[in-house]
């Protein structure tokens, strides 16, 4: 059978056995098309059913989590942990806690993470998990008991040679820690079964700040390769997480200047440049919304989603160079990025898993003047450095801040240098996407054969 027809087979088949899963589909859509070029050449993954394999998570677990809330009520959630794919080392990937985690979102998060994992040249395998509860506005006692009644299931499946889970959306040091406690608890292991933990209890210097800074760097190599740089740009930057906040400090440290930042209430827009310390003050310590820094900035307003007007995400309306998306999936429509390209913008660097809807990327990959970094290379320096926290707690050691930061430099640059490099020898140079996909599926497949039939 022909690369396409195979493709396509395998495509249909994913819509038949997973009706209903949108958002995976678009994931493993985006991955398998690129693939063509490949499977022409390399028969092999036909012939050992590499795809169908790929596409299907090794274990999903499905649990249900109940924890007391402070009126003494049972809240009830659903709970997850999709391991994807070991090939390449333990799983690994984030847990993500927000009302709209199903297992579709799941499974493209878990798919994403095999092929974002395996670019970073670690021993990574591809997870994810998660659950439908919503952290906003609950006390912090309620965390801890959410926390602890998620763990209750989850320590069955991790152990650090086994299956490493860190954070993402709604899960950050607060819950991590929540979380390990419960784990050592239960288990009386103290290993490194978890990333993004405390700094004084094996946590590694550098991880908080890493995907953020590693987008940064990604789209440095970027820019480079086409004789550009990041000086005098203003950016537009979507979420206001430690993804967002971290590629704000970074751009300046390269001569950008961010000018927004956006919550689930809002965007903020700061014309004399994003003040990271008030909105660190904000977001890590008052765990506020976003309408708290315009009162206090007087260069900035705060736009409420109340008053958008186009029914599209009015962050990418303020004119910019740069964009950074860095909030969740689908949030850069095709209006979107014609919105930011009429207004000079030529650069769309991915701090999120999949921020861009398939025909915004249609889009951007269609104008040979628009640079297009997509989020599973761009964004990989937060596991990477989640690898290398893994690294310091096998060897019971802690590098300094100088020593991590330069080897995330280092990945980023070898992240980009491959999907560069494969976006050529396919045939499309430029195309980070074709590069990426290409470059993150060999390595796994390749193992994937070499392991057998599992
Ligand atoms: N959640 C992050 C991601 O999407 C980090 C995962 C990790 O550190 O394991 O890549």
């Amino acid at each position: 059978m022909s690369s396409q027809s195979y493709i396509n087979e395998v495509l249909e088949h994913i819509k038949r056995v997973s009706p209903r899963q949108p958002i995976f589909f678009q994931a493993a859509r985006e991955v398998l098309t690129n693939l063509t070029p490949l499977l022409d050449k390399e028969p092999k993954y036909q012939k050992h059913s590499v795809l169908e394999r790929i596409v299907m998570p090794e274990k999903t677990t499905i649990f249900r989590t109940v924890y007391i809330d402070d009126n003494s009520k049972a809240q009830v959630h659903f709970g997850y942990r999709v391991q994807f794919n070991s090939s390449l080392g333990p799983y690994k990937g984030g847990l993500r806690f927000h009302p709209t985690v199903n297992l579709d979102v799941l499974k493209f998060l878990g798919f994403e993470q095999i092929f974002k994992n395996s670019l970073t040249g670690l021993n990574l395998g591809g997870g994810k998990g998660g659950a439908n509860f919503d952290p906003k506005g609950k006390s912090d006692g309620e965390i801890m008991r959410f926390c602890q009644a998620f763990m209750n299931d989850l320590y069955k499946l991790i152990e650090d040679v086994k299956d490493v889970p860190a954070g993402d959306i709604g899960v950050g040091a607060r819950e991590i820690g929540y979380m390990y406690g419960q784990y050592k608890k239960l288990t009386g292991r103290f290993d490194g079964a978890m990333t993004g933990k405390g700094l004084s209890w094996g946590g590694s210097l550098a991880r908080t700040e890493a995907t953020g800074y590693g987008s940064v760097y990604f789209a440095t190599e970027a820019l480079k390769k086409k004789g550009k740089s990041l000086d005098g740009k203003r950016c537009v930057i979507s979420g206001a997480g430690n993804v967002a906040i971290y590629t704000a400090q970074k751009l300046y440290e390269f001569g950008a200047t961010p000018v927004t930042v956006s919550d689930s209430r809002g965007y903020v827009y700061d014309e004399e440049g994003v003040d990271i310390a008030l909105l660190k003050e904000i977001k890590e310590v008052r765990r506020a919304s976003l309408s708290e820094y315009a009162k206090e900035k007087k260069s900035a307003k705060f736009v409420s989603v109340n008053d958008y007007k186009s029914g599209r995400n009015e962050v990418y309306d303020v004119p910019c160079q740069a964009a950074f998306p860095s909030a969740t999936q689908n949030e850069l429509n095709l209006d979107d990025v014609k919105t930011l390209y009429a207004n000079g913008c030529r650069l769309v660097c991915e701090g999120a898993n999949m921020p861009s809807t398939h025909e915004a990327m249609e889009f951007m990959l269609s104008h040979d003047d628009f640079i297009y970094c997509p989020g599973k290379a761009a964004n990989a320096g937060g596991v990477a450095t989640s690898g290398l926290e893994m690294e310091q707690n096998a060897s019971m050691t802690s590098w300094s801040f100088d020593r991590v930061d330069g080897e995330l430099k280092n990945i980023m640059k070898n992240i980009f240098d491959i999907a560069y490099q494969t976006s050529v020898e396919y045939g499309k140079p430029g195309n980070l996407v074709l590069g990426a996909n290409i470059a993150g599926f060999k390595k796994v497949a390749d193992a994937m054969i070499d392991q057998g039939y599992i």
